[in-house]
């Protein structure tokens, strides 16, 4: 059907008969002269049809995305209409013949790289936005990380092994997708939240070392980067530690990150605790692009008569270098933004010359806390440090907040700055009745160290969880798990999992773990955001082929939909409308 693709055509095809096949990406009549671009996934070319031809009528007719044939001979542009900015601009085809293959209706929106396009109007003809550039890189550039990754993991001995999507219940923090079962009526299926559970039976089995590009379906409410399903690198090892782990994985995401971005990333990602993010950038997914760190200036104020400061927990500081001169009304907006996030107030100061303080509270500091405090945060003359005093977690995640709003630059920019954060907390924080709750899942084994103040300080013990953030975004999670019945025991009562319960929900893990179960811990890392980050996208639906909108919806097939009265009764299921 075609012995070139548009896209490939160069100065050296001069000469050469050729036939190509592609969309009319536009097509233009110049007096008389008819000029079409046909485009494919390669890219496209400029055919030249003149009024000679006896294709000519035909290329009269049709519009744009029309699907063509075209016959003809590659030759130079004439000069002064070479386009450099096109990877064929140097040459045309001149056309013999044009065959339409199909035509097409006009496109309800332009299918340049135009980015103002209502999302649920390209959602909705997905196929046409497909052919837009932008789309076919990112799904190209996905299909890459994807074979990178797979290379990494072979290359380091992983077996690729698919587990089920019609399982029991995973227990990842999210609300399970079910599906009811036919034969066993009232029965139902969960998908995975992740292949979690039978990847540790897959270490029970003797597998040494796992892996899967994994679909995980989790019913949680949408964000620019989080949908119902999604891919995961998911991975296990045993007879491991955390080391093995970090070593691993890093070798896949940097493999694909320097695909994507050659030169970029270092051999080596650095490391963080969670408790030192926590306290120098307010997050577990610190942003290390850029500084705007926080400081703790507790002692600082250790006798402060402010009242505002005095009793606080804890009493966090950043510095705005350049920062005295932000109006007040901006000032405001920061204060309203820091209370919406669970902040009392917000204290602003200018720092003018000779180490003199602008700010509405000034009069309530003395000289050495004034010292002290721009000592602390390394502010001068021009500066602007904001405050916040009382809780340490509030004080924490408010700046910490702050911060990105101040400073984060758009997610492609800045280059790639992928961390380890290790040494996660197991709980963070306690339910309604004063249980603590699992910070990555219940199977995570606590930290050596800590493991004795298991039950009598569970909120102060330490994981050997960890995360894997670049640009500040949380790019994936694992952990040791436990693998010793008696631990695993424990920390389901702490969690209010009780033995029957246990038995009923995860019986069939705890009875292979009596069988011999070896160390081990995994991870899995998450492609829809990593392809995101490398292709520069802040929301992961641009680098998915068809994805749900925010509100969960499919425009393009209409899911979800309600299913006829004959599968609800073979189902034996029944609608209860919504009073
Ligand atoms: N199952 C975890 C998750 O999907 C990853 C892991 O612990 O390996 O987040």
């Amino acid at each position: 059907m075609r012995t070139h693709r548009p896209g490939v055509l160069r100065a050296v095809d001069v000469g050469t008969t050729v036939t190509v096949c592609g969309w009319v990406a536009h097509r233009r009549d110049h007096g008389g002269v008819i000029f079409l671009d046909i485009r494919d996934a390669t890219g496209l070319v400029q055919v030249v049809v003149s009024p000679g031809s006896p294709s000519f009528d035909t290329a009269h007719r049709v519009r744009s995305e029309w699907v063509l044939q075209v016959e003809g001979t590659v030759r130079p542009r004439p000069e002064g209409t070479v386009n450099s900015e096109l990877p064929t601009g140097e040459v045309e085809v001149a056309a013999d013949l044009v065959v339409v293959l199909n035509e097409s209706e006009p496109p309800p929106f332009p299918l340049d790289d135009r980015r103002d396009i209502d999302e649920v109007l390209r959602l909705r003809h997905r196929y046409l936005d497909l052919r837009r550039e932008p789309m076919q890189d990112h799904l190209r550039a996905r299909a890459r990380v994807n074979r990178e990754m797979r290379a990494a993991m072979d290359a380091q001995d992983f077996v690729e092994i698919e587990t089920p999507m019609l399982i029991a219940s995973t227990p990842e923090g999210a609300r399970d997708f079910v599906v009811p079962s036919r034969l066993q009526r009232g029965s139902f299926y969960a998908l995975p939240q992740s292949p979690q559970l039978f990847k540790q039976l897959l270490m029970v089995g003797g597998f040494d070392r796992y892996y899967q590009i994994a679909r995980c379906l989790r019913d949680e409410d949408l964000r620019a980067d989080r949908q119902f399903e999604f891919m995961q690198l998911d991975l296990e090892l045993t007879f491991a530690d955390q080391e093995d782990v970090l070593e691993a994985t890093s070798r896949a995401v940097l493999a694909a990150a320097e695909a994507l971005r050659p030169g970029e990333v270092r051999d080596v990602i650095p490391r963080m605790t969670w408790h030192e993010a926590m306290e120098r950038y307010g997050s577990d997914k610190p942003d290390v692009r850029f500084g705007l760190e926080l400081h703790d200036v507790t002692e600082v104020f250790e006798s402060t008569e402010f009242r505002a400061f005095a009793g606080a927990e804890a009493i966090k500081a950043i510095c705005v270098k350049g920062g005295a001169d932000m109006p007040r009304s901006r000032l405001d907006a920061l204060t309203e933004r820091a209370k919406s996030l669970g902040a009392v107030g917000l204290v602003w100061i200018r720092v003018r010359e000779h180490q003199q303080i602008e700010s509405p509270v000034a009069k309530f500091f003395d000289e050495a806390e004034t010292i002290g405090l721009l000592d602390a945060v390394g502010a001068e003359t021009g500066d602007l440090v904001l405050i916040v005093a009382g809780k340490r977690s509030m004080a924490r995640s408010v700046l910490g907040q702050l911060r990105l709003d101040l400073g984060r630059p758009p997610v492609g920019e800045g280059g790639l700055h992928f961390l380890w954060v290790v040494d996660f907390p197991l709980f963070e924080g306690v339910d309604e009745s004063g249980r603590p709750i699992s910070a990555h899942h219940p199977f995570t084994m606590p930290h050596p160290d800590d493991i004795d103040r298991l039950e009598s300080d569970p909120l102060s013990v330490r994981s050997q969880a960890y995360d894997l953030v670049l640009n500040g975004w949380e790019l994936g999670s694992g952990s040791v798990r436990i693998h010793r019945p008696d631990i695993q025991q424990r920390v389901f009562s702490l969690l209010g999992i009780e033995p029957e319960a246990a038995q009923e929900r995860f019986g069939f893990l705890l009875d292979a773990f009596r069988f011999g179960a070896p160390p081990h811990a995994g991870f899995a890392v998450g492609i829809d955001r990593f392809v995101a980050i490398l292709e520069g996208e802040e929301n992961i639906r641009e680098v998915i082929a068809f994805p749900k909108t925010q509100s969960g919806t499919d425009p393009l097939t209409g899911a979800p939909s309600p299913i006829d009265p004959e599968q609800l009764k073979e189902l034996g299921l029944r609608i209860i409308e919504k009073p």
